[in-house]
């Protein structure tokens, strides 16, 4: 198993430390970031995200799914 560095096991939730208090499914710009190139939504050890807030960006890119705004597989 690859050895985390200090950097990586205290990356901060992005949307706490902005403030962000609801994400917007049509925010696809963001919603980009939290995706891989497969298009499967990044886990919270990747992401960094808050248990909270990864559900948010979780039920977000399902939403954006759903009206295409993103892919649910990409080719
Ligand atoms: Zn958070």
């Amino acid at each position: 198993m690859k050895m985390m560095t200090k950097a990586e096991s205290q990356k901060v939730c992005y949307f706490c430390s902005n403030d962000i208090k609801t994400i917007d499914y049509k925010n696809v710009i963001l919603l980009r970031k939290y995706i891989n190139t497969v298009g499967k939504i990044a886990p919270k050890k990747k992401s960094g995200n808050c248990s909270k807030h990864q559900r948010m960006v979780a039920q977000a890119i399902k939403r954006a799914r759903i009206i295409g705004l993103l892919p649910f597989v990409a080719k």
